[in-house]
């Protein structure tokens, strides 16, 4: 937000949110020093740790009813799964509103002020949260009627993230939750208005009255992927988590084992069957739906896709392998070569798969080197580096076996290290050949493959 208080900024200046170093870096990934270690020394977009998940207190419907009604706590919201946003913000554009008033809020490592006055303000909220927490607690079947909104709980910002409670405790007012002394956060919670346009409309309205500098036009649920890709590395982290699980929800209404209404349960974590039917034989009772009958999964747990994606070299490190997918004729885009993995195959194996199918390549030594959440609409990207012994056989590229692309070819790591540091004289840019974009894990792959052979480790 970038609203500031005199009151609250006063405030401020004596209670630090102090986030760990690491935060500051303003490029869209970070990489280690040591560019022989792997996937921990990375930071994608979407991907950073902001909140503690505590999934276990989902289940807890007391500690998730505290959680949503403490004046610490903070909302983001959807609409389709579009974020509230502030168009007129740069690098803060997500919109996050608090319960109480004057709450601290952290951006990027920075303590900025919160709209003056909290969303318990409004009478409505208030109802709002008690229906949805009892709602909650009770796992009743009437949870996902029309105009009410759908929660999630994300997860608390807590010391695991950098957060300096010690200095949190000298403050005078409540500023985070304290659960049973074991677990102390600023909880974060989603909500998604998309059946819900008198929330929508309060939500809005509360914005705009609080937000000294906010205009209707600018307060908005952007579907812009100009708006998803430039949000800082916390907001897009937070975005992700909360789209994921709200487009896994809007997807799934009904039970795939009878048919029956499903139902959000723990806080939006997991769907069950409304359907109580049982059947009785001689043995015991059980559920008539299949789904609720399963001994151990008897809801249903968000779903990821998970998607190998890959740089390709030599073994002297000399050629990288990009292809171009014809979808991206247009913009004449060359990436890491990319599919879905299938049940039942390791990384490696359907890194290797993909690879021949796609370019007919051959190559071995699959390294996880990265992973990033791509939340369109559910995707773990695992990103891999594949090395290929060049034989006169293995390196050929063949295009006709699965036909996904429109190219493939094989370039000197010298002219796309070059197309890389803006140095315009290399086969890239001789043919105006685009790499992907810098939030993208593709364009994270080919850069670590760039400054690993730079580096000549
Ligand atoms: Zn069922």
């Amino acid at each position: 937000m970038s609203v500031f208080f005199n009151r609250v900024r006063s405030q401020l200046s004596r209670i630090p949110i102090r986030l760990s170093s690491s935060t500051s870096n303003s490029s869209y990934f970070r990489m280690s020093q040591d560019l022989a270690l792997g996937a921990n020394n990375y930071e994608l977009h979407f991907g950073r740790e902001v909140v503690n998940r505590v999934s276990f207190l989902r289940e807890d419907p007391d500690f998730v009813t505290n959680a949503a009604k403490h004046l610490s706590t903070r909302f983001i919201f959807y609409e389709n799964g579009n974020p509230l946003v502030n168009k007129k913000t740069i690098g803060t554009n997500l919109v996050i509103l608090t319960n109480g008033d004057n709450q601290l809020q952290t951006v990027e490592g920075k303590d900025v002020a919160g709209t003056a006055k909290g969303l318990l303000n409004c009478p409505e909220w208030s109802k709002i949260l008690d229906v949805w927490t009892e709602d909650n607690k009770n796992q009743s079947p009437e949870s996902r009627d029309d105009n009410k909104p759908s929660f999630l709980f994300l997860g608390i910002k807590d010391e695991s993230v950098g957060v300096d409670f010690r200095a949190l405790k000298l403050y005078d007012e409540e500023t985070y939750l304290d659960h049973q002394g074991r677990y102390f956060g600023l909880p974060y919670f989603a909500v998604d208005v998309t059946n819900s346009p008198d929330v929508s409309a309060l939500i809005k309205k509360h914005v705009l009255a609080n937000l000294s500098d906010a205009q209707e036009e600018d307060i908005i649920f952007s579907h812009s992927w100009k708006h998803a890709m430039g949000l800082n590395h916390d907001e897009s982290a937070l975005f992700s988590h909360g789209k994921m699980y709200f487009d896994w929800l809007g997807r799934n209404k009904f039970c795939p084992g009878c048919g029956s209404k499903v139902i959000a349960i723990h806080a939006g974590g997991k769907l069950r069957c409304t359907n109580e039917a049982t059947e009785a034989n001689e043995d015991s009772t059980k559920y008539v739906c299949p789904v609720r009958n399963a001994t151990v999964s008897n809801v249903s747990f968000p779903r990821t896709d998970a998607v190998v994606i890959t740089a390709i070299t030599n073994r002297e490190r000399t050629k990288t392998l990009l292809s171009m997918g014809k979808r991206h004729i247009h913009k004449k885009m060359y990436s890491c070569t990319a599919g879905f993995m299938e049940p039942s195959e390791t990384v490696e194996v359907a890194t290797k798969r993909e690879i021949w199918e796609e370019t007919g390549v051959a190559c071995s030594d699959i390294q996880i080197l990265m992973t990033q959440p791509w939340p369109f609409p559910g995707n773990l990207m695992i990103g891999c580096i594949a090395t290929v012994d060049f034989n006169g056989e293995n390196e050929v590229i063949n295009l006709g076996h699965d036909r996904e692309l429109a190219d493939a070819r094989w370039f000197d790591i010298s002219d796309v290290r070059d197309h890389l540091n803006g140095n315009t004289n290399n086969a890239l840019d001789a043919e105006d050949i685009q790499l992907p974009s810098l939030v993208s894990i593709a364009h994270a792959l080919i850069r670590w493959l760039v400054e690993k052979t730079d580096t000549k480790l």
